[in-house]
C-alpha cells in the first residue's frame, strides 16, 4: 500500500489536529500517532485557554502579562499576534462544537491563573482538554480528505541523506513510520509534512506528562538538520498530587485561582512573592523546592478548604474526584504537593507561519519553539498557541505547496538487515528509569555547572549503550522513545551549560542572576559533529 498525501501530520493532539481540519479543506491529509487517537497532552489539560474576552481585560494587559513571565526573552510580535488572534480562535472552538462553561448570563466563563492579572481563561470545569480533543478528533474521522493512522510510531524523517540525490541542499519528503501491531516499518511521503508531537516531559522522573511526551518531534528534527531553540526552558509545574499511586496527577493552577494556598508542614504561607501562591510558575516551583530541601520534607501542602464544598465538586470535579480516590477530600484536608515537569518551552524553532528551517518540514505545538513563551510559559497560552499557530500555519502551507513535490521514488525501504528481535525489555526500563533519574536529580529545577557536568558524563554513557541497541534491534516504539529521550536529555543539558545566567524556568546556583549584557537571547542548537550520536 502506498502512503502518501499532500501532507503529513505526525500527532493527534490540539496542534496536529486543528492543523488538519484547515488543510483538509484543499489538500489530502494523513495523520499518524504513537497510540489511540486522544491519547495526547492536550486530553490532560485542566485549566484551560487564555484569552481576551471581557470588558475588564485588554489585549495590552494579556501582552504585558505574557511578556513579563518569559522574563526578557517573549518575542514581541509573536505574543502580539498569537493574544490578538485569540478571541478568533475561541470563537472558532465554540462553532465546532466545544461547549466551554458559561456564566449566570450565558457568557463564557473566565478563570483565572498564576501569572495572569485579569480573569481571562475558558475552560470545560478542570477537563477542558478533554472536551477539546473529543470534538477536533470527531471532526477529523468523519472528515473525508483525513486519513488517522492510530498506533503509527514516527522513526525519523525523511530528508535529501536518505535519498542520496546529490543536491547538497535539504528538504523533507514524509518520514518512516513503524505500524506498532505489525513491526512493519512504512515510507509515508508527503509534499509538507507538519510536526506537531508535543512535548517531553518523560525526560524527567516526576512529570504531568502522559508517557507519548517523550520528545520525538524534537530528536527526529534535531537528526533531520532542522535548528532548536531554548531547550533549557522547562516548567515544573508546582502542585501536583503527591502520593504512590497517582502517577503526578495534575492539580491545576486554576485551583489557586479560586482562593487555594500553598503552606508548609507547619501550615504557614511561605511563599514570599507580592502574588504569594499565584506567582509565576517558576517562582512558586522553586519556592516548594527551596522548602522542602530546607526542611527535609517529601512534600508540601495546597490548602483548598477555604473553598466551598459546592464549588469544588461543581468547578472541580476531576481533581476532586482523584483526591476522593486516594483518600483526600480536598473541602476538608489539606492536599499533599510536589511539582513535576510539565511543559517544554524551547523547541524546533519556527517563524510565525509554522515553518521550521528544514524546507517542506512544519512545526506547532508544545514541539515548536515560536518565541511566545520566552524564558517562562503562563499558564494556559499553551493550548492558544497551538491553535493559532496552527491556523497560521495552514494558510502558508496552502501558498507553499505550490512549490513543494513528493518524492515519488528513489525513498530506499526501511533497512533492518542484520538486527534482531528485542528480547531485553529489561534493558530499556532500566536504562529509561536511570536517565529520568539523572535528569531529575541534576537537571531539574535548580542546576549548577557541577551537577550539569555529571549529568552529561551520565547520559553520553547511557546514550552510547543506546545506540547500540538500537543498531542491532528491530525497532519497537519504546526502543524508539528511549533513544529519542536520550537525545532530548544531552540536548537539554548542552543549552542548560551554555546559559550562564538564572533567567525565567533556569536557575543555576552558581549563577543565581540574570546577565541581560550577555544572555538576552535564545539559545540556538544546530546539528554538529556529535549528533551522530544521537
Ligand atoms: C496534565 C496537563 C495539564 C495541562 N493543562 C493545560 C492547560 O490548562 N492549558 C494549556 O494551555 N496547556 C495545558 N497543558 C499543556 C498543553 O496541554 C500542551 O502543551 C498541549 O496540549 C500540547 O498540544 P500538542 O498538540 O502540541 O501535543 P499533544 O497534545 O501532546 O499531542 C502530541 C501527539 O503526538 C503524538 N506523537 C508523539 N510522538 C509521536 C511519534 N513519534 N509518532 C507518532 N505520533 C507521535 C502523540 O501520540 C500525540 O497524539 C497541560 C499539560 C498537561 C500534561
Amino acid at each position: 500500500m502506498k502512503h502518501e498525501a499532500d501532507v503529513l501530520v505526525i500527532g493527534s493532539g490540539i496542534a496536529g489536529l486543528s492543523f488538519a481540519l484547515k488543510v483538509a479543506e484543499w489538500g489530502t491529509v494523513n495523520i499518524v500517532t504513537k497510540k489511540e487517537g486522544w491519547e495526547s497532552s492536550t486530553n490532560y489539560a485542566q485549566g484551560g485557554i487564555a484569552s481576551v474576552l471581557s470588558r475588564e481585560d485588554s489585549f495590552e494587559q494579556h501582552l504585558r502579562d505574557t511578556i513579563a513571565g518569559g522574563d526578557g526573552l517573549c518575542h514581541p510580535e509573536v505574543v502580539e499576534q498569537v493574544v490578538r488572534e485569540a478571541p478568533e480562535r475561541i470563537t472558532e472552538l465554540v462553532n465546532w462544537g466545544v461547549e466551554f462553561d458559561r456564566d449566570a448570563e450565558d457568557r463564557l466563563a473566565l478563570g483565572r491563573e498564576g501569572g495572569h492579572s485579569r480573569n481571562r481563561i475558558v475552560h470545560v470545569k478542570d477537563l477542558t482538554g478533554r472536551e477539546v480533543e473529543r470534538v477536533l478528533l470527531a471532526l477529523v474521522v468523519a472528515h473525508p480528505q483525513i486519513q488517522l493512522y492510530t498506533d503509527h510510531t514516527a522513526i525519523d524523517l525523511i530528508t535529501e541523506h536518505h535519498l542520496d540525490l546529490g543536491t547538497g541542499t535539504t528538504h523533507c519528503y514524509g518520514a518512516y513510520i513503524l505500524e506498532n501491531s505489525t513491526g512493519q516499518v512504512h515510507r509515508f511521503r508527503a509534499r509538507l509534512t507538519m510536526l506537531a508531537t508535543g512535548g517531553a516531559g518523560q525526560v524527567y522522573l516526576h512529570t504531568t506528562n502522559p508517557e507519548i511526551a517523550t520528545g520525538d518531534g524534537v530528536a527526529m528534527a534535531y537528526r533531520a538538520g532542522a535548528t532548536l531553540g531554548n531547550l533549557e526552558f522547562m516548567q515544573f509545574h508546582p502542585t501536583t498530587l503527591y502520593h504512590p499511586m497517582a502517577a503526578s496527577f495534575l492539580i491545576t493552577e486554576a485551583l489557586r485561582g479560586e482562593g487555594a494556598v500553598l503552606r508548609n508542614k507547619e501550615g504557614a504561607e511561605f511563599i514570599t512573592h507580592p502574588q504569594r501562591s499565584l506567582a509565576p510558575r517558576d517562582i512558586v516551583a522553586r519556592a516548594i523546592d527551596g522548602e522542602m530541601k530546607r526542611t527535609g520534607v517529601a512534600h508540601l501542602f495546597l490548602d483548598a478548604t477555604g473553598i466551598s464544598r459546592e464549588k469544588l465538586e461543581q468547578r472541580f470535579p476531576h481533581v476532586y474526584q482523584q483526591c476522593a480516590r486516594f483518600g483526600i477530600d480536598i473541602s476538608h484536608d489539606p492536599i499533599p504537593v510536589v511539582p513535576a515537569a510539565h511543559y517544554m518551552c524551547g523547541g524546533v524553532i519556527t517563524d510565525l507561519q509554522g515553518r521550521t528551517s528544514l524546507p517542506g518540514l512544519y512545526a506547532c505545538g508544545e514541539v515548536a519553539h515560536t518565541g511566545l513563551h520566552g524564558a517562562n510559559r503562563l499558564a494556559s497560552n499553551s493550548l492558544l498557541e497551538a491553535l493559532v499557530l496552527a491556523h497560521n500555519a495552514s494558510l502558508s502551507a496552502r501558498e507553499d505547496m505550490v512549490s513543494l513535490t513528493v518524492i515519488d521514488d528513489g525513498i530506499p525501504v526501511w533497512d533492518d538487515s542484520g538486527t534482531c528481535a528485542g528480547e531485553e525489555w529489561i534493558l530499556i526500563q532500566h536504562n529509561l528509569h536511570e536517565l529520568q533519574t539523572v535528569m531529575w536529580d541534576y537537571v531539574g529545577i535548580v542546576r549548577s555547572r557541577l551537577r550539569l557536568e555529571r549529568a552529561q558524563r551520565r547520559i553520553n554513557m547511557l546514550g552510547m549503550e543506546i545506540r547500540d541497541y538500537y543498531r542491532k534491534t528491530k525497532v519497537s516504539t519504546q526502543l524508539l522513545e528511549l533513544r529519542n529521550l536520550a537525545a532530548i536529555a544531552h540536548l537539554i543539558i548542552k543549552a542548560a551549560m551554555q546559559r550562564t545566567e538564572s533567567r525565567g524556568l533556569h536557575y543555576r546556583h552558581d549563577y543565581p542572576e540574570r546577565n541581560d549584557r550577555q544572555w538576552q537571547h535564545d539559545t540556538v542548537l544546530q546539528r554538529d559533529s556529535d549528533s551522530s550520536q544521537l
